[in-house]
């Protein structure tokens, strides 16, 4: 029974209680063994994220440094070793302030000593930059970005990440220069290192600006180097810089500070002067360069002398932006130029009156050529041979509504200057067309009919159009049109492309008569005559007169007229006043004369008539040719 007990009670009870313990037990160890397997995966993953810092740190390209907050190295990463050029035992343990700075930045031991991160501080975060210097004495720039933080032992400490900037320093500083270079380039004359005249006009406009708010004057000296041409033509052009450069050191060395000097052309300097009281004191100054600039320099050996005329203009305080001023300082260059240059003219009262008469003037001659009211006389050229009128030169007149008739030297060497040149042919070139084609319809074909061309008109893209369809719209052989050619225009390269000498060539190709002007005392010389396509010449004036009474013009005049029949080139003896004078250049052979003793030039209106009339009594060509 007992036996019986004991096993119903081990089914019922005690088997149950062990079947629930193991039960128990199982999970148990089921719970450990998740526990396990959980903090396994942790130390796995915890070894991986090591090993990712440790791969990170160690093969970074950036230094990275590990401090304690007084800056003593705790750990360098590889990199920041091979960055400093110094093994890792030379570096932890030290403040890198004691190695890593060149002795020029180092802080003093003291200061060294006492160096804290303080967190929030300026030296504990963000980025800085210094100049650094390797185990092997080299330098770099060390871009150093600062962090603190806390580690699991609570302490806190300065984590450094260290990068070598250098490339880009020195990428960035080659930049700066090349910036630099360009803006001198653009600032500057490259000769002289001078300031040049964009650079110039600034300085000007910002001082005028000053000084409209403050007492005192800008001044400006404006300066031009006498016979500079000459040095340049005779020692050559590397003498011409050597004197550029005397100048500017002259000028650099004699102004003051606050001055600025400025090149504006070939040999053109100016002065900038902010605060100059008067214009005596301007002149004072200017003489003074002057006075530099004439002394003596050595050149190869050679001693060469260079002199300059100086215009001085001052703003007074009249509202004068720097174009303005700088045109006062030229007239007044200019001035000084015609009184006999190497000395220092100013821009005064008197200058004034007569600068704004003549912008008036260039206002009105503008006008004038634009709105085709210049008008034209003519003036006959006679044949010796025939008895017979040959033709007419036109001639350009200023008929102005205050001064009245004004002559061609007056006004050309303005409308020069205003670039109106081409325009004003223009209009004389119609006007020769125009008469012409007038005595052809009337009594008087055959006559030839002359212009003078300046280089703008020869150099004018559509003179040939224009003079071909001025021809042909009026029906006019164009061997009956001449075209005079100053001697002087047509200096130059007679290769060029395009030269005079070339369109002198299409001219007379077209058929045109091209007449070189005022020849024997320009520049051409005779050896020309045979290089250029002209058709004839004009023996200049004064020539013409010095031969009565100079036996050399009248050799010259002799060997051009002989000259002349030899290369088959029609000739003109020009300026003829008198009986004498046309009986003795018809002695030497030349057939047509021009001038006041066959007639004065004469308005339009006059011509038909003096030609119907005839010669006066004085101008007996029986007498003469017989
Ligand atoms: P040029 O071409 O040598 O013209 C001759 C000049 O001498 C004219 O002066 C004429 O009036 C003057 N003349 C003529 N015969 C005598 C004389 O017997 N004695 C003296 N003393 N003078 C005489 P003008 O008309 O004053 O012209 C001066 C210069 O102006 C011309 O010299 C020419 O170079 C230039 N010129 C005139 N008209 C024009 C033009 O339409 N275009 C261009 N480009 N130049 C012109
Ligand atoms: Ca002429
Ligand atoms: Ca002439």
């Amino acid at each position: 029974m007992y036996f019986v007990t004991l096993i119903i009670v081990t089914i019922f009870c005690v088997l149950p209680l062990v079947y629930f313990w193991g039960r128990g037990k199982a999970r148990q160890l089921r719970d450990t063994q998740k526990v396990l397997d959980g903090t396994r995966l942790d130390l796995i993953r915890q070894l991986r994220e090591a090993e990712h810092f440790r791969m990170v740190a160690e093969h970074a390209n950036d230094g990275i440094v590990i401090q304690d907050m007084d800056g003593s190295v705790v750990w360098p990463n590889p990199a920041y070793c091979r960055i400093m050029k110094r093994k890792a035992e030379d570096i932890i343990g030290r403040n890198p302030l004691e190695f890593a700075l060149p002795n020029e930045d180092k802080p003093p031991p003291e200061a060294i000593e006492k160096f804290r991160y303080q967190r929030g501080s300026n030296n504990s975060t963000g980025l800085h930059l210094f100049r650094n210097v390797r185990g092997d004495g080299t330098m770099f720039w060390n871009q150093i970005n600062v962090s603190i933080r806390q580690s699991a032992d609570g302490n806190e400490h300065a984590i450094l990440v260290c990068r070598d900037v250098t490339e880009q320093i020195e990428h960035e500083e080659k930049l700066h220069e090349a910036r630099n270079k360009l803006e001198i380039a653009a600032t500057h004359d490259s000769l002289t290192g001078l300031a040049n005249r964009g650079a110039l006009l600034r300085f000007t406009e910002d001082m005028l600006s000053l000084t409209a708010h403050r007492s005192g004057n800008v001044g400006l000296l404006h300066m031009d180097l006498d016979k500079f041409k000459e040095i340049n033509d005779t020692h050559g052009h590397s003498a011409g810089d050597a004197t550029l450069k005397h100048v500017a050191d002259a000028l650099r060395e004699n102004v003051r500070s606050s001055d600025m000097v400025a090149r504006v052309g070939g040999d053109e300097f100016v002065v900038v002067c902010p605060g100059v009281n008067a214009l005596e004191d301007l002149e004072e100054l200017g003489q003074s360069l002057a006075n530099a600039i004439s002394v003596p320099f050595e050149w190869r050996e050679r001693t060469l002398v260079c002199r300059a005329s100086i215009g001085a203009a001052l703003s007074e305080n009249d509202g004068l932006d720097s174009e303005e001023l700088l045109l006062r300082a030229d007239f007044a260059l200019y001035e000084a130029k015609r009184e006999g240059r190497d000395q220092v003219a100013s821009y005064d009262e008197v200058l004034h009156q007569r600068h704004t008469l003549e912008l008036r003037r260039g206002t009105e001659l503008r006008e004038a050529v634009l709105e085709h009211k210049l008008i034209h006389y003519f003036q006959p050229t006679l044949n010796l041979e025939t008895g017979a009128i040959e033709g007419f030169e036109t001639l350009v007149r200023w008929q102005h509504p205050e001064d009245g008739l004004i002559p061609p030297i007056h006004f050309l060497p303005m409308a020069e200057e205003l670039g109106l040149m081409a325009e004003l042919d223009f209009l004389s070139m119609d006007a020769a067309l125009s008469m012409k084609a007038l005595m052809d319809r009337s009594q008087m074909p055959g006559l030839k009919f002359a212009f003078n061309a300046s280089g703008e008109l020869l150099a004018h893209p559509e003179f040939i159009d224009r003079l071909m369809r001025g021809v042909l719209g009026r029906g006019i052989d164009p061997s009956q049109v001449v075209i005079e050619v100053l001697e002087t225009t047509v200096i130059g390269d007679v290769q060029d492309e395009n030269a005079p000498a070339r369109v002198i060539a299409e001219l007379r190709d077209a058929g045109f008569r091209v007449m070189l002007d005022d020849f024997g005392v320009g520049y051409a010389g005779l050896a020309h005559l045979a290089q250029l396509a002209v058709t004839g010449v004009k023996i200049d004036q004064s020539l013409v007169r010095n031969m009565m009474h100079d036996e050399t013009s009248a050799k010259i005049v002799a060997t051009i007229i002989e000259l002349c029949e030899n290369l088959e080139l029609e000739l003109i003896a020009e300026g003829v006043e008198s009986h004498d004078m046309a009986g003795r250049l018809h002695e030497l052979g030349c057939p047509i004369l021009q001038g006041y003793w066959v007639s004065r030039p004469m308005p339009t209106e006059q011509v038909s008539n003096w030609l119907e009339t005839g010669m006066p009594e004085d101008v007996s060509v029986q007498e003469v040719a017989g």
